[in-house]
């Protein structure tokens, strides 16, 4: 038996599938009150350390592969074929320069994904330019609650995590600010 379409077929015949529309939500993943500025508020200053020496990354990593296979094969003559005398600093300074080689090699792997992380102490920072070289520096900026200078400090407790904080010379405790360095300008050659 053949079954009348009653009803009526007009229509435009067009799909509303709901795919979530999500402008206008208010997707809030900072977890801090604190108020966020641009550098260009703030005037950050870069200031190079080492007379605005740089070095290229890829010969970091270089440097690092050829001293820790050179003191791996030192290492091993003086583990396993110990010359007369002098063994054990030897082996010392094969597991030093080894120390330093893999340091080299993780700095650079780190840094080319970063573009910034803090050098040794805590107020030079180590960052890479647009064409993978290696520069240290320090970073100032003006305190914008009271105009005074402000530093950028490596802070937090020794064994927890820290951060990188401008610290304001006059109030130090309350006026700083959290650094993204995803903000910086660009560091140029
Ligand atoms: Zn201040």
């Amino acid at each position: 038996m053949p079954n009348p379409n009653h009803g009526d077929q007009s229509g435009d015949h067009s799909l509303n599938v709901g795919v979530g529309d999500f402008r206008g939500a208010n997707v809030n993943i900072s977890n801090s009150e604190r108020p966020t500025f641009t550098p260009e508020q703030l005037y950050i200053e870069r200031h190079p350390a080492f007379g605005g020496r740089s070095l290229d990354s890829s010969s970091v990593s270089s440097f690092g592969y050829i001293t820790g296979a050179a003191s791996l094969i030192g290492l091993y003559f003086t583990v396993f074929q110990p010359p007369l005398g002098g063994q054990s600093s030897w082996s010392t300074f094969f597991m030093f320069s080894f120390v330093v080689a893999v340091m080299a090699v993780a700095m650079s792997a780190v840094l080319r994904r970063r573009k910034f992380d803090h050098f040794f102490g805590s107020r030079h920072y180590l960052e890479m330019s647009q064409n993978g070289r290696l520069a240290v520096n320090r970073l100032t900026a003006q305190c914008p609650w009271c105009g005074s200078l402000m530093h950028l400090r490596h802070v937090g407790p020794k064994e927890g995590p820290r951060e990188d904080l401008f610290l304001c010379e006059r109030n130090p405790r309350q006026h700083t600010i959290q650094l993204d360095p995803t903000a910086l300008p660009d560091l140029e050659d």
